[in-house]
């Protein structure tokens, strides 16, 4: 998810988050997914960037900064920014991952 290759400019934000969606670790490389994980894969982006566009409304607020901070969709996410805190979903931990130099927050329970 995070190799800007497959997917320009999607941010760790949205990367992170939309792992957590499709339930996959975000360490995973792309090669080792198959068909309907990147069914879902996709259809998780395509949740998180509605969710994130539909919080800020249509103001040009579109940029949100390297913490993650601007807007109103920080208070809706569900893994990003949140390591050490509870998964909105089972409860666990959210753990962190140095993947490609970039950190990234995932649930080891609801990530495979
Ligand atoms: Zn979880």
């Amino acid at each position: 998810m995070l190799d800007q290759k497959l997917i320009s400019g999607l941010g760790n934000i949205y990367s992170d988050e939309s792992c957590f969606y499709a339930g996959i670790k975000p360490q995973r490389p792309a090669g080792t997914l198959k068909k309907p994980e990147i069914k879902k894969l996709f259809t998780a982006i395509l949740k998180v960037l509605t969710k994130s566009l539909k919080y800020r409304g249509t103001s040009s607020e579109t940029y949100v900064d390297a913490y993650g901070r601007e807007g109103g969709f920080v208070p809706h996410l569900m893994v990003y920014g949140r390591l050490g805190e509870d998964c909105r979903k089972c409860g666990s931990k959210l753990i962190k991952l140095k993947i490609g130099g970039r950190t990234s927050i995932h649930c080891p329970h609801c990530q495979k």
